[in-house]
């Protein structure tokens, strides 16, 4: 494997600093409070929208769209401040890293100018829809199915753990479009669905904490016009796999409970703690090379190359590592978790444990990833 070492430019560092006084103004205001993995659970549409006014939604993509045409280098720089100040990102997370890059792809002329200066604005909020029931790992076995019908299709079926469909307008859907053959990859297309359409019922999956988060998604007679096929008929998961490319490897791999690491090497120091910073420090470490891996891969990916291979080790690395932090800081400190407590490590501690068993299955679970890692290493 060779990732190449970036190098920041004076621009890129000058442009983290504007991020940081964007985020800690927020934080001083009150408009938010910092807490572990806000990008999948911290949604707060009002924040996208202030987020968006800055133009950092989309702002790799074309400025015909409403992007700014910035590098991914840039918005890995503004997608690691948010995830270190554990900022409420989450509502606009997956139409910003998915479904732009994924209609500027493969989308018809009708869908990017539709949906893309929307996403821009923070007005236009999309989930993803891939899981089902009885499909997860194996998600070439999905049976959610689509009967062509005058100027479309009628949907019907289910998706589940579908991250905040409730807050979102809209879903990618991976749907099977021709009868399950030999071939179980073949005959799957991409649909975007209306939310907020007829024949679709939201049903949240609670967190234990009772914070809303997932969803069922059950899909009813649902119709779907043509012009909402994503890309070509039939190649839905070829589509899919070039989508998660953008998915895998981004620092929210590595940086979920960043926060907690972060207020604990402050405590530690404040305490003059040596021996509880000697073991912090190698989490900090364990966490610089894992970083350079996963900016390596966003390098690769700005330049149209081949990431699949490295993209599944850094999340495969990244997500258990995520897990360690807060197994080894509760040995560090004598702290208990409490969710709503005003110490913040208590507080983040909580956040992290309850949210961490998910970090190595969503987005693919370790062990599925190590199959496409063997392939890669056999393949050589
Ligand atoms: C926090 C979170 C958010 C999520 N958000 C979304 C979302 O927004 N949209 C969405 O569509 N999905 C989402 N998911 C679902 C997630 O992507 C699936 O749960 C995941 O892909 C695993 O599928 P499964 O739950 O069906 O487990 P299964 O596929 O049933 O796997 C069960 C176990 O078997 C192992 N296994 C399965 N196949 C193999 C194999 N070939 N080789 C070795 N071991 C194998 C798995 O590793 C796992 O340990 C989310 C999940 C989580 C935890």
């Amino acid at each position: 494997m060779n990732l190449p070492n970036v190098q920041f430019t004076e621009e890129q560092k000058q442009f983290r600093q504007e991020v940081r006084s964007f985020l800690k103004q927020h934080i001083e205001k009150g408009t938010f409070e910092t807490r572990c993995d806000s990008w999948l659970s911290g949604s707060d549409p009002s924040f996208s929208k202030l987020v968006a006014e800055q133009g950092w939604i989309g702002m790799t993509w074309p400025k015909q769209y409403g992007g700014s045409e910035r590098s991914t280098i840039d918005r890995y720089i503004l997608t690691e401040e948010f995830l270190a100040y554990g900022a409420p990102v989450a509502a606009h997370w997956f139409a910003d890293r998915q479904t732009g890059p994924l209609l500027l792809r493969f989308g018809t002329d009708y869908q990017k100018e539709f949906f893309l200066p929307k996403i821009v604005k923070g007005e236009c909020f999309f989930a993803i829809g891939l899981s089902e029931p009885n499909s997860g790992s194996d998600l070439a076995s999905v049976a959610t199915r689509a009967e062509k019908v005058e100027g479309g299709w009628i949907v019907n079926g289910a998706k589940t753990w579908s991250s905040n469909a409730h807050d979102a307008h809209y879903m990618v859907t991976l749907i099977r479009t021709e009868p399950l053959g030999e071939k179980k990859h073949e005959g799957l297309s991409q649909f975007i669905i209306d939310l907020k359409g007829e024949g679709v019922t939201i049903a949240p999956i609670r967190y234990l904490t009772g914070e809303p988060h997932f969803n069922d998604v059950y899909l009813d007679n649902v119709f779907v016009p043509d012009e909402m096929v994503v890309g070509t008929l039939g190649n839905g998961w070829k589509q899919g796999l070039a989508e998660l490319a953008f998915e895998r490897s981004g620092p929210e791999r590595i940086l979920s409970t960043f926060p907690l690491l972060n207020e604990v090497i402050e405590q530690l120091k404040i305490k003059r703690d040596l021996a509880g910073l000697e073991e912090a420090t190698k989490l900090v470490a364990e966490l610089w090379s894992l970083r350079n891996l996963s900016i390596g891969v966003a390098k690769v990916l700005e330049e149209g190359g081949e990431v699949a291979v490295p993209a599944a080790l850094v999340k495969s690395i990244g997500t258990k590592f995520e897990q360690k932090i807060p197994e080894i800081i509760r040995l560090l400190l004598d702290v208990y978790p409490n969710l709503q407590s005003d110490n913040r490590v208590e507080r983040y501690l909580a956040e992290s444990i309850l949210h961490a068993p998910g970090f190595t299955i969503r987005g693919g679970t370790s062990e599925v990833l190590y199959g496409i890692l063997a392939k890669g290493v056999i393949a050589q």
